[in-house]
């Protein structure tokens, strides 16, 4: 058996792979110099050809673009009408930002439990924790699998709630062959460079409601009712703050660069199930993994591949795997420590023991590289490494 480096054995790889990475070529970067040199630098013309755009792709009539994930989430949640004594269901399965903007517009998360198969939030744990200040419920497409939407939607209509789907991990994945983007009332995104496509740092809604897009609009820019350049073609300088609202705006040069990945994501999204297929077909030999739980009637968008360790069959738990995989050069990760066991979430009074199935999981869970820059060698690295590491491990 071949020494782990963590043991004093070669590494598998000379340089560090990360677990994600964006994929920039020559026509992102022409896209955004076409900007630099143009009159707009930010609410020009590229804000609208990208919304559009990521509308059509996500199958909804509006699209508002805002520069962050975390803002598009923030609008999502003011367009809900989330305010103080509201309580919003979300997973703790998810990054942070989930919940946050809950209490960005004073409201309460609750969280509700996971599948321990997809890691995507329960309905049923959902139904159970709906009380009669329940306002709506954000559901996170975890790791690019969309969650269970129909049953989502099916609660949201029965107890008059809002369904908001963060799909920052999910843009180009299908639920009954439809886009999602076109499913729930309101879906975020993010463009963040690790995210399916990238912006920089940017976040996207998709809607078909005229109403919550208008709202969202005017949330992105200070709560004002008209944008700069509909004052300049109605000669006015007149302008009505009737909201509180942030600056949230993403700039022409960020958009250029989003119309120019939207582009490409076909080609990301392929080359991110390949990678996938390759590693279920090649790791799904070793006792000590269960590989990603996926359910029938949906394209995930492969965001993350997550294993999980089958500590049973090991000599080590997850922070060693981790640490020898590292030491082997292969960047992986963990998400996510569930939300409420951050020490913000903590001190609002949340404990743990909230969320059982969600709780075990996260000691088992590890991120493995994905991303389409990644070549064949690369896989084959993260293969070996994996390999390797559960081998010397194996009880
Ligand atoms: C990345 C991410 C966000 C936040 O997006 P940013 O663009 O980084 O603000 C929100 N939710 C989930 C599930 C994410 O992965």
């Amino acid at each position: 058996m071949e020494k782990p480096a963590i043991a004093g054995g070669k590494p598998v790889r000379d340089t560090y792979l990360p677990y994600g990475h964006q994929y920039v070529d020559q026509a992102d970067v022409e896209a955004v110099a076409e900007v630099l040199r143009s009159d707009w630098l930010t609410t020009g013309p590229k804000v609208g050809a990208y919304e559009e755009a990521l509308a059509t792709r996500a199958g909804s009539r509006f699209a508002v673009a805002v520069n962050s994930g975390t803002a598009a989430l923030h609008a999502a949640v003011f367009a809900a009408e989330v305010g103080p004594g509201d309580e919003v269901i979300t997973t703790p399965m998810t990054f942070a930002a989930s919940a946050n903007c809950i209490l960005y517009q004073g409201g309460r998360p609750v969280f509700a439990d996971v599948q321990p198969d997809s890691l995507n939030i329960d309905p049923g744990a959902v139904e159970a924790a709906i009380t009669l200040r329940t306002k709506a419920i954000i559901a996170v497409d975890y790791a690019g699998q969309p969650a269970d939407l129909d049953e989502l939607r099916q609660i949201v209509q029965r107890y008059g709630l809002v369904l908001i789907e963060d799909a920052a991990h999910a843009l180009g994945a299908t639920y009954y062959g439809k886009p999602v983007g076109s499913i729930s009332e309101l879906t975020t995104f993010s463009t963040h460079p690790v995210k399916p496509i990238t912006t920089g740092e940017g976040g996207v809604v998709t809607t078909d409601s005229d109403h919550l897009a208008r709202k969202m609009r005017q949330f992105r820019n200070h709560g004002i009712t008209t944008e700069h350049h509909q004052r300049d073609q109605m000669v006015t300088w007149v302008y009505e703050m009737t909201a509180l609202g942030y600056n949230y705006r993403l700039s022409d040069l960020n958009c250029a660069l989003g119309l120019s990945q939207l582009g490409k994501l076909d080609v990301f999204l392929k080359r991110r199930r390949e990678i996938a297929a390759r590693y279920s077909s090649s790791l799904g030999a070793l006792p000590a993994l269960t590989l990603p739980g996926l359910r029938p009637h949906r394209e995930s968008a492969w965001h993350l591949y997550v294993v999980q360790l089958n500590l049973e069959c090991l000599r080590a738990d997850r922070q060693q795997i981790f640490a020898a995989l590292r030491a082997e050069n292969i960047g992986v990760n963990v998400h996510y420590i569930p939300v409420y066991w951050h020490p913000y979430y903590r001190d609002l009074g949340y404990q743990r023991g909230l969320c059982p199935a969600a709780e075990s999981v996260y000691e088992r869970i590890l991120t493995l590289p994905i991303h389409p820059a990644m070549s064949d060698r690369d896989v084959d690295d993260v293969i070996e490494a994996v390999a390797k590491v559960v081998e010397f491990y194996s009880a």
